[in-house]
């Protein structure tokens, strides 16, 4: 194709994208698909600017189609997009730009979060709200004042006083990620399709005809702005100011804005902003620059679609499409299969990703995942990329529902699905080669026995060979036969010797992680191997025994009886043990003597240790800490700088006691616990 021939086709292409994007809030393709076509097409027309038309996207904003149940209204100022930025480029760009039109050496800037929603305006007249409109084209919006009106955080009338004869007040409707969570849950619960990001749920939301529908979906708002303004009024000298009056007149504006100078002030906006995207409770796909000072903000003016005073720069995206190549099975370290979707490669949340978790078959069945699907998926901060739903018109041929193998795809074994479970199991055990590799993994890893250097390349080739059975065949393999295997070498195999032998003088609740307990995480390790103190001592304890220990409960204590009633796990055990893998034995175990049972404290202030390690001291002795303070609370722990707790605690009468008088106590129990045991 001809870069003529091109350009009408991106023309041609961005329009029909625009029209389902904000026409019908279904986008079909990723917003870094359309905002790369839409940026060839900008390169095309500075190419051959007599090609460039008044209809052209690039000239446009946004897309407004009539409806005929829908009035609509003209804006008395209008609303435009922004110009975007990609890369830091495109800010020093910007930045320089701004510069060179103010002719000042450093601009102030406000720095905003680009919240992912839509634009809306907000008519007042003497301080009453009387209309109110989606963007539209930026000329005439859809009037959307009876849906708006569901939004209880908007201001029906302004608070204080001193208001314009009329305002238009602007900023994004969206919907909290929490709001989106449970309302998809809702749709998926009545067996609707649920919606593939919160700004399409929030424009749906918005664009309903019946407003009682509207009401149904939560949605947030944030004013960032104004439109046109009766000309007697006088507005603050700056947009930050600006963000405090309209909070002040009862306006939700957030508190993530700053004003900063220059381009590292913008940068650092920016990365800080990005580092905490997962956490915020909304959606942001950027951050706005803008000019700080109003005047000058009207000195520099505006491009036909933008005005020239601000910038959105914006993230990764984290959604893209792709297509499903295959839908594989991996069997986990207790035998869950989790069903995995092998994606064609794509680029989405700053990486390439091409496997996405696809959870379990309920989870599948409701998303109805098929292998050939075109898919979004989605990977926002350091979240496992998933699967968000299925672009069902694009279906080919006649694919099928998905639904587990009734064996297991690696070792054969029968599946089978518990009762009380979601997940299906391999019931191969350590027969299943895929269940003994995520086993030996788990056994070695850092928490457990910490054998460095093994990891699960080396894991597949030595199960994959037969060598390794179970745990203890890993010590028994010769340095001739660690060197033999790919990537290893001499001085790599008499490493992975060394820590292995250094693994085997470990301690009694990390063997307990290693041995792979269901139920049993590092936590409940600690508690069982205090509580027990010996291997044989808690191999025998029945399941009543095993609930004496505290947050040991009926599902943990079965757990732990089934697993050392198995002779199987008897035998992996004593292996371990003929290989020379030990611990040292505890003098005393919390079942003989828990000097500080039955005591419970509360910590208040900052301690010469941290919380995490008082409360690993005085668990260990017996007692509990707990977060707040009661009438049965034994002592108050109150360390520098205390808080409120010192009065509840006098109120309650429960005794306090110093860091030095806790040491004491803890101090003066295990003298007296050592003379004991001595004697
Ligand atoms: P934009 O979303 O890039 O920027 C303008 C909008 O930003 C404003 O209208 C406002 O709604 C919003 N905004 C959020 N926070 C703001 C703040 N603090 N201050 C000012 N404005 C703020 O531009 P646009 O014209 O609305 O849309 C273009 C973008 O939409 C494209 O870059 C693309 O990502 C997406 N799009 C996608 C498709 C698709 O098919 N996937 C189609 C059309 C458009």
């Amino acid at each position: 194709m001809d870069e003529l021939a091109r350009l009408g086709f991106l023309r041609e292409r961005l329009q029909q994208y625009s029209r389902e994007y904000y026409g019908v809030d279904m986008p079909t393709i990723p917003d870094a698909e359309y905002d790369a076509l839409f940026r060839e097409l900008v390169a095309l027309e500075n190419r051959y600017p007599h090609l460039r038309t008044a209809d052209s996207p690039t000239e446009q904003v946004g897309f407004l189609e009539r409806r005929r149940e829908v009035r609509l209204v003209p804006h008395l100022q209008p609303m435009l997009s922004l110009v975007n930025g990609f890369e830091m480029s495109d800010v020093a760009e910007f930045d320089r730009r701004i510069r060179e039109g103010l002719n000042q050496e450093t601009v102030e800037y406000c720095c905003e979060p680009k919240f992912d929603g839509l634009a809306v305006n907000l008519l007042y007249r003497y301080g009453r709200w009387v209309q109110g409109a989606t963007r539209g084209d930026g000329e005439m919006g859809e009037e959307v004042s009876a849906n708006l009106r569901t939004l209880s955080c908007l201001p029906v009338q302004l608070a204080g006083a001193g208001w314009p004869e009329w305002i238009e007040v602007r900023g994004e409707v969206f919907m909290l990620k929490q709001d989106f969570a449970e309302l998809n849950q809702r749709q998926r619960a009545a067996g609707e399709r649920p919606f593939v990001n919160p700004r399409n749920a929030a424009a749906g939301a918005l664009r309903q005809l019946d407003p009682t529908e509207t009401a149904r979906r939560p949605l947030s708002f944030y004013a960032y702005g104004v439109g046109g303004v009766s000309p007697e009024f006088v507005l603050p000298d700056t947009q930050a100011e600006l963000l405090v009056w309209l909070a002040q007149w009862g306006f939700p504006v957030t508190g993530e804005i700053r004003t900063v100078r220059g381009l590292s002030g913008l940068t650092s906006f920016f990365d800080d902003l990005q580092t905490r995207r997962t956490d915020l409770p909304y959606e942001v796909d950027g951050v706005v620059y803008k000019v700080n000072e109003l005047a000058l903000q009207q000195a520099l003016g505006f491009i036909t679609r933008a005005p020239r005073f601000a910038l959105a720069h914006k993230f990764p995206a984290e959604e893209a499409l792709t297509r499903v190549l295959d839908i594989e099975i991996q069997v986990g370290r207790t035998g869950v299969l989790t069903p995995v979707a092998v994606l064609a490669p794509v680029f989405v949340g700053g990486v390439t990703v091409t496997r996405a978790t696809l959870h379990n078959e309920e989870e599948i069945r409701r998303k109805d995942v098929r292998c050939g699907d075109q898919v979004w998926v989605r990977r926002a901060g350091d979240v496992i990329p998933e699967v968000v739903a299925v672009v069902q018109a694009e279906r080919q041929g006649n694919s099928s529902m998905f639904s587990m193998p009734a064996h297991c795809p690696v070792c054969g074994s029968l599946v089978q699905r518990l009762p009380e479970e979601i997940a299906y199991r391999c019931g191969g055990g350590l027969l299943c080669s895929a269940q003994r590799k995520q086993s030996l993994l788990h056994f070695a890893s850092r928490r457990a026995m910490n054998i460095e250097g093994l990891g699960d390349k080396l894991v597949d080739a030595v199960v994959d060979l037969g060598w390794v059975q179970e745990p203890a065949d890993l010590y028994r393999l010769s340095r001739d036969q660690w060197a033999s295997l790919p990537r290893m070498a001499e001085k790599s195999a008499e490493n992975l010797l060394v820590a292995l032998e250094r693994s085997k003088a470990t301690t009694f609740e990390r063997f307990l992680i290693a041995l792979g307990i269901r139920q049993v995480g590092e936590r409940t390790a600690r508690d069982l191997a205090l509580h027990f103190g010996s291997l044989e001592v808690l191999m025998h304890a029945d399941e009543s025994a095993l609930q004496a220990v505290p947050e040991v409960g009926p599902v943990v204590a079965r757990a732990v009886a089934v697993f050392f009633a198995d002779p199987r796990q008897c035998h992996i055990i004593s292996h371990l043990q003929q290989v020379g893998v030990t611990w040292p034995q505890p003098h005393r175990t919390q079942a003989d003597h828990r000097p500080l049972t039955g005591q419970s404290f509360v910590l208040t202030g900052t301690l010469t240790c941290s919380r995490a390690e008082a409360q690993r001291r005085i668990e260990e002795a017996g007692g509990k800490v707990n977060g707040s303070l009661s009438r049965s609370t034994t002592y108050l722990v109150v360390g520098h700088d205390p808080g409120g707790k010192v009065d509840q605690a006098q109120r309650l009468g429960v005794a306090q006691i110093d860091e030095t008088q806790w040491m004491t106590l803890l101090h003066k129990e295990r003298n007296r616990d050592d003379a004991q045991a001595d004697s």
